[in-house]
């Protein structure tokens, strides 16, 4: 007798179950799709890089064999496809707006010098926006000078070097800033740094070009320049460089609609 009432509950509530899912799907299949109405170019198609290698829309500005690609290359040291900082900075022979740039670098494994004196170097975009590369492990310095720190601007959100001798990448995101015809910034610089994966710089905005001796402030420039890799006396490697240039995808808006008197 038990059994066949626990057998008829089980029913029941069977029962009930199977009418809940079919009100759900049929309040479902009463909701209207939001579509915004604006019209989309297709993205392009773009194959990603295999082990941090370049996307097939990359510019290659270094591959293990050679500076060609920058200005002052003759001066660096090239070794088992790798570029040793020597002598002098280098500076791309094409000029960059809006980018993604990837690089990999490495300071010396011999631990010389302290501070602001281990693993000296650093990516300039435009020539005047310098993101920080410096050996920072186990080496304390000012904090917003310090490894993928914005130079005397912003220190990195965290730490994330590895030890000296080991290969460390950046992922950076430069967005160039914006001038006026009266030369007035109407938008900041903004850079995205990843260090090793792991964000560093998470859309900061610059006060202008970042500079040792004074504060930082916007001079007007062209919307594209050079990237420069500084040489600050310390032989700093680097291999596996390589450049998106960034467009926005900008699609139609509908027409606003007249409304009916
Ligand atoms: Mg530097």
């Amino acid at each position: 007798m038990k059994s066949l009432r626990t057998c008829i509950l089980c029913v029941a509530a069977s029962a009930v179950s199977v009418t809940a899912v079919l009100l759900l799907r049929d309040r479902a299949d009463a909701q209207v799709e939001y579509k915004s109405g604006i019209v989309w170019p297709e993205p392009e198609i773009v194959t990603p890089g295999k082990d941090n290698g370049p996307p097939s829309d990359a510019v290659v500005l270094f591959d293990g064999k050679d500076l060609s690609q920058w200005k002052g290359g003759e001066n660096w040291i090239l070794k088992d496809g790798y570029a040793i900082a020597a002598k002098s900075g280098l500076s791309t022979k094409e000029s960059f707006g809006d980018c993604q740039l990837h690089l990999e670098f490495a300071s010396s494994e011999e631990v010389k010098g302290s501070g602001q004196g281990r693993g000296n170097s650093g990516i300039y975009f435009m020539g005047k926006y310098e993101v920080q590369i410096l050996d920072s492990y186990e080496n304390k310095t000012y904090f917003d000078g310090q490894c993928a720190s914005i130079y005397k601007q912003h220190p990195p959100l965290v730490n994330a070097c590895r030890k000296p001798g080991e290969w460390q990448t950046y992922d950076i995101i430069f967005e160039a800033p914006r001038f006026d015809s009266e030369k007035k910034p109407t938008r900041p610089c903004i850079i995205t740094v990843l260090h090793n994966g792991i964000v560093v710089q998470n859309h900061f905005e610059l006060t202008g070009g970042t500079y040792f001796d004074r504060p930082a402030a916007y001079v007007a420039h062209s919307p594209k320049a050079p990237i420069n890799i500084q040489f600050h006396g310390n032989p700093v490697k680097f291999r596996n460089i390589w450049i998106r240039e960034l467009k926005e995808i900008v699609g139609k808006k509908p027409e606003p609609k007249e409304e009916k008197k």
